[in-house]
């Protein structure tokens, strides 16, 4: 363990938490800020800690507003499609149940799953917490709830389905006249609520809060949450509420499983990654959706579909698709396999720089579901028979299998281990090379 940069950390601040990087594993004291301060790993960068003004009122004012827009949004029109007389009208669970209909059903629960479960969940569940917290006598399974948070934050898509709703309006008006329905703009109000609880919400004292009121999985005493390393006791960091706590089965404040790191993660990170590439192939080359117009099909593949955007002179949106459809898992499969590779050589090159690379691979990939909910979009709006179909080709269920198989191992990928192999390296080389080393990862 590295013990000067404990020592810069809290040098002269009395109050701080012990926390395990989640990314480099190195273990510090964050100490108590000023609203507005935030708390970042001296080694690899990571943000350990954002302190908020006020962390429980603003955020549950921000989930409320977000659930009040949900239930507007479901209830309202989505899109209106008006060809030559012939009228569609369309709500939001219209995607996923005509994706159903037509047979695709593995597609209409990930677009039911991110459009509309994990942001109303996320939503619902986080108001149950900080509302239950300005109780006086709150119950006794909020621990369990705010799990749920964390665990759902990743799969609620409503900006990236936005983006996709966009892209489906730009490729419609050459068509039909199409209408805006009210649940588009309230679903952007959806998304700048969530957007907005997100930023005011600190994890951290939603969890402290929870500890202080005992309303944790077990009931918890001062040596489950030490505040210095204890000599000959191992100490975990959980990965979901943070809790540096003596080693045990499960951690006493949110009941997640503890290990000290992901379990045989770099095996799991390449089964996906080899699982991505296999489905990459007919994600590109098979089309991703069928256009009938007057009784005549044309399918068209993904990249097709950025090549008509271009065609027709729509640039920035091209580029846009171009950038999420087609780099992004190009990107994010080279990138993964970078850090697999280099932890496998227990690699000590640019460790701080390939932190940044997991960091990056980790939150771009949700954007690559552009292509799948406009699909699922174009799918349910354009249903006028031999006039005018569009049908959901089989490319589009591989694509959406490489962007979720590559969410998944960036999930399971451990970049703590990086670390770990660079270190047994140095230690192997001897002391002084390792001094230099935690110097230069400084
Ligand atoms: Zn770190
Ligand atoms: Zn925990």
């Amino acid at each position: 363990m590295d013990t000067t940069a404990l020592h810069r950390f809290t040098a002269d601040k009395p109050g701080h938490t012990l926390r395990e990087c989640p990314h480099c594993a190195l273990l510090q004291r964050v100490p108590d800020m000023k609203a507005g301060g935030a708390a970042i790993c001296p080694r690899c960068g990571a943000v350990l800690r954002r302190q908020r003004t006020d962390p429980f009122r603003r955020p549950l004012a921000f989930a409320v507003t977000g659930l009040f827009m949900f239930a507007v949004a479901a209830r309202m029109t989505f899109l209106v499609f008006d060809l030559s007389g012939r009228v569609n009208e369309t709500t939001l669970e219209s995607g996923p149940l005509e994706l159903q209909a037509q047979g695709m059903w593995e597609l209409a629960i990930v677009v039911f799953i991110t459009t509309m479960f994990a942001p109303l969940a996320k939503l619902i569940s986080l108001v149950w917490v900080l509302g239950c917290l300005q109780l006086r006598r709150a119950p006794r399974h909020l621990h369990a709830v705010f799990r749920w948070v964390e665990l759902l934050s990743p799969w609620a898509m409503v900006e990236v389905f936005l983006l996709g709703v966009f892209v489906a309006y730009t490729k419609l008006i050459d068509l039909a006249h199409v209408e805006v329905g009210v649940a588009v703009y309230t679903l952007g109000a959806l998304m700048l609520a969530t957007a907005a609880a997100d930023a005011t919400l600190d994890h951290m004292a939603v969890w402290e809060a929870l500890q202080r009121r005992g309303l944790t999985a077990r009931p918890m005493n001062a040596a489950d949450a030490p505040q210095l390393p204890v000599p000959g006791v191992r100490l975990l960091g959980c990965e979901c509420c943070g809790l540096v706590t003596p080693a045990a089965p499960r951690c006493p404040r949110c009941g997640s499983r503890l290990h000290a790191r992901k379990p045989d993660s770099l095996n799991r990170t390449v089964a996906l990654l080899v699982a991505a590439m296999i489905l990459y192939i007919p994600a590109n080359l098979l089309p991703v959706m069928t256009i009938i117009s007057f009784g005549s099909g044309s399918p068209s593949t993904i990249l097709g579909g950025v090549v008509e955007l271009a065609d027709a002179g729509m640039w920035p949106l091209a580029i846009l698709v171009f950038f999420a459809s087609i780099t992004v898992p190009v990107l994010k499969l080279i990138g993964l396999w970078l850090l697999v590779i280099t932890t496998r050589n227990a690699s000590s090159w640019r460790l701080r720089e390939r932190t940044r690379i997991y960091r990056i691979v980790e939150g771009v990939g949700r954007w690559s579901m552009i292509d799948v909910f406009m699909i699922s979009i174009l799918t349910a709006i354009v249903r006028l028979g031999t006039l005018a179909t569009i049908r959901p080709g089989p490319g589009v269920t591989s694509f959406c299998g490489v962007v979720i198989v590559t969410m998944f191992a960036a999930m399971i990928f451990d970049p703590r281990l990086m670390w770990d192999a660079a270190e047994r390296r140095q230690e192997q080389r001897g002391p002084a090379t390792m001094r230099t080393a935690q110097a230069a990862a400084r």
